[in-house]
């Protein structure tokens, strides 16, 4: 697998979406193929002895890097999404952000009893997000036996949050 810093493809944008806020934007690693194509061999390699069984991934950014994933190693692709985009029948988790309340719902009939999913997001901050889809996959009985981010932002605690699902990211700021 080719080697690159990953940091180089990673677009840094200061005050977004509000002031004082530093914005790790993955729009520039899928605009450039041997950087995404970086993060998906990594992410076989990752997890290629680890008896992963399906993915799941969260709305919307996680979608882009679970997808190729999926297809790659031949297993299911579980979405996670925002309220009232499923259509079937779905499990619905209620969860809290830093000023408001936030519903992401999965069609659980998708999910096998038992079966050992790897969860994904394109970043993990203070791991909110990713801590109400692991409630809501144990919710309809599969196990997450590990959590995947491409990026990850450690000093938000989110290692405290997600714990104990051990958690790995490609880059990590400080
Ligand atoms: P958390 O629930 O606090 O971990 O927030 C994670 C969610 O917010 C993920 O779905 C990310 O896509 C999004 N997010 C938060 N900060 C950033 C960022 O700096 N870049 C890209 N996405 C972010």
């Amino acid at each position: 697998m080719e080697k690159l810093n990953l940091d180089d493809y990673i677009r840094k944008v200061p005050d977004f979406p509000k002031k004082g806020v530093l914005f790790y934007d993955i729009t520039s690693i899928l605009a450039q193929p041997r950087a995404f194509r970086y993060c998906i061999d990594s992410m076989v390699e990752l997890y290629q002895d680890r008896k992963i069984d399906a993915i799941a991934a969260i709305e919307a950014r996680g979608f882009l890097f679970a997808a190729p994933f999926a297809a790659h190693v031949g297993i299911p692709l579980l979405l996670i999404r925002k309220k009232g985009k499923l259509p079937g029948k779905v499990m619905t988790k209620k969860y809290s952000l830093e000023y408001a309340e936030a519903e992401i719902e999965i069609h659980c009939d998708d999910v096998v009893q038992g079966s050992r999913v790897l969860l994904l997001d394109d970043l993990i901050a203070t791991g909110g997000t990713l801590n109400a889809a692991r409630e809501l996959l144990t919710a309809c009985g599969a196990q997450v036996p590990e959590i995947f981010g491409v990026v990850g932002l450690p000093f938000l605690n989110y290692e405290k949050v997600l714990n104990p699902t051990p958690v790995r990211t490609l880059i990590n700021y400080h």
